[in-house]
C-alpha cells in the first residue's frame, strides 16, 4: 500500500515536470497593436526604437486592412484570420437585424457579450491546445464566457498609463514556469486618437508617433531586465492607417434621399442604406444617379475583394466614400465643427492610406528581412505555425502568404 502510493507520487511528479518542461519549449509571443499606426509612419526617421527591432527582425512594407478599415472589425479579423463578414464585427457600431439589439465599442456589456463574436480568437486556439494566454487589452478579448477569452485578461481602460500596461505584460511574465502565459496582446490607442485629432501629417502625430516608439524602448529594458529579451518573439501590428479629411469634402446622404423611407447604418467612410420596400427602387436609383465622391453598391454587385456581404446585418446598400471624404446627415452638418477632425480611416482597405505596419522579431523570425504588403487575416495562422498547433478550419487567412517570414 505504502509502496503503491510512493509510486503514485513519483508518477505524479514525473508528470508535473514533463509538463513544466513542455511549457517551457513553448515560444513566447507578444502582439502589440497601435491603433491607426499608417505604414509609412516608420518610415519618418523618428522611430530609432523600431528601427532596431526591424534591424534584428522583418518588416513588411504594409498590412493591409480588411474591409471596412475600422479598429473593431480589423482588430478581430488579426485575432481570427476572418474578414468581417465571417467574424461578424461588420463596423465599430451595428444592429442585428433579428431583434434591433446594437453592438457598439462604448457599450461594455455589448462588448463582452459573446453572442455578436463568430470567429474563434487565436487566444482560444491557443488554450484549447493547453498554451496560457493574457490580454493587456484588445477587441473581443472580455467576452462573458471563460472558454472564449485568456486566461488572464483586462477590463479596457482607455487612460490608463501605458507604462502601466508594459509593467502589467512585465508581471506575468515573471509569474512561475506553470503559471505564465506564452502568448500575450497589448494595445495603445495613441497615434490614432493623435490622426483623428490632427492628421496623418501634423506635428501632433509625429509626437504621439515618438511617444509610442519610446515606449518600445522601455519595453525592451524591461524585457533585459527579466531576462526574456532573446526568448520572446513581439509582434508590432497596426489595425489601420490615417487619411487627411476636412469639412468640405462631405456627402450629405439625407439630402440625396429626402422623402425617403430607409434605415442609415455605417459612419463617415462608408454609410449602409436600408431602403423600405416600397422604396428600395428609388433609394437606389437616386443613389445611383448622385454618385459624386463616392461610390453605391448593392450587397450583391459589391467587389468582391471587400469580403463584404455574407452576413446578415450588413444593409442592402453600400455607400463607400472617396478617399478623404465624409458622408454625414443633416444633424452632422448642422454641428459640423464638432464633428470637425483632421483625419479618419474607414476607406477601401487597397488604398495605401489605410495601410498599417507589421514587424516581427525574436528567435521564430528572420533576421533583418523585407517583404511586400502583408494581409492582417494571415497573422492567425502565422500565430499557429509558430506554436506548431492546427488553425480553426474555418479562417479566411493562409499561412502559405506569410510563413516564409520565420526561420
Ligand atoms: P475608431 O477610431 O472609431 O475605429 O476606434 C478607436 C477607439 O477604439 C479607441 O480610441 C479606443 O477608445 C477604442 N477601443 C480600442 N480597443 C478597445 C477595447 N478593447 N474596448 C473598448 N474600446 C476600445
Ligand atoms: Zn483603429
Ligand atoms: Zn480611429
Amino acid at each position: 500500500m505504502k509502496l503503491l502510493s510512493y509510486r503514485k507520487l513519483l508518477l505524479f511528479v514525473a508528470l508535473f515536470f514533463a509538463s513544466v518542461t513542455i511549457a517551457q519549449k513553448q515560444p513566447y509571443v507578444l502582439l502589440v497593436s497601435f491603433d491607426g499606426f499608417r505604414w509609412d509612419y516608420l518610415n519618418r526617421n523618428i522611430t530609432p526604437n523600431l528601427e532596431e527591432v526591424i534591424t534584428n527582425g522583418v518588416r513588411a512594407s504594409s498590412l493591409r486592412p480588411v474591409y471596412p478599415s475600422k479598429t473593431f472589425p480589423n482588430h478581430l479579423s488579426i485575432i481570427t484570420g476572418m474578414h468581417a463578414e465571417n467574424h461578424g464585427i461588420i463596423f465599430n457600431k451595428f444592429e442585428d437585424i433579428s431583434d434591433g439589439e446594437i453592438y457598439q465599442l462604448s457599450d461594455s456589456s455589448a462588448v463582452r457579450n459573446p453572442k455578436w463574436y463568430k470567429g474563434e480568437a487565436f487566444w482560444t486556439t491557443a488554450e484549447n491546445n493547453n498554451i496560457t494566454t493574457a490580454s493587456f487589452f484588445w477587441p473581443g478579448s472580455e467576452l462573458n464566457d471563460k472558454n472564449r477569452r485568456p486566461t488572464y485578461y483586462k477590463k479596457y481602460g482607455h487612460n490608463l498609463p501605458y507604462r502601466e500596461r508594459i509593467d502589467g505584460v512585465m508581471n506575468w511574465l515573471q509569474l512561475p514556469q506553470s503559471e505564465r502565459p506564452h502568448f500575450i496582446t497589448l494595445y495603445f490607442h495613441d497615434t490614432d486618437s493623435y490622426g483623428h485629432e490632427f492628421g496623418p501629417n501634423s506635428p501632433e502625430i509625429n509626437q504621439s508617433i515618438q511617444r509610442l516608439d519610446t515606449l518600445v524602448g522601455y519595453l525592451n529594458n524591461k524585457l533585459s531586465k527579466i531576462g526574456m529579451k532573446d526568448s520572446l518573439n513581439i509582434v508590432f501590428v497596426s489595425d489601420h492607417g490615417m487619411t487627411e479629411i476636412n469639412s468640405d469634402r462631405t456627402i450629405n446622404v439625407e439630402k440625396i434621399l429626402a422623402g425617403l423611407d430607409y434605415k442609415l447604418g455605417g459612419s463617415r467612410p462608408l454609410a449602409m442604406i436600408e431602403p423600405n420596400t416600397n422604396d428600395y427602387d428609388s433609394v437606389y436609383s437616386r443613389l445611383k444617379g448622385s454618385q459624386d465622391h463616392f461610390k453605391v453598391y448593392t450587397k450583391e454587385n459589391m467587389p468582391e475583394y471587400y469580403f463584404f456581404n455574407k452576413n446578415e446585418n450588413i444593409y442592402s446598400l453600400l455607400l463607400v466614400a472617396d478617399l478623404g471624404w465624409s458622408i454625414v446627415d443633416d444633424k452632422q452638418i448642422l454641428n459640423m465643427s464638432k464633428y470637425d477632425s483632421k483625419g479618419n480611416h474607414g476607406f477601401e482597405n487597397n488604398n495605401i492610406d489605410m495601410h498599417g505596419i507589421f514587424v516581427g522579431v525574436g528567435p521564430n523570425f528572420k533576421e533583418g528581412f523585407k517583404t511586400g504588403s502583408l494581409w492582417n487575416i494571415d497573422i492567425y495562422p502565422l500565430l499557429c505555425k509558430i506554436f506548431s498547433i492546427a488553425p480553426n478550419p474555418n479562417i479566411d487567412g493562409k499561412a502559405e502568404r506569410i510563413e516564409y517570414l520565420l526561420k
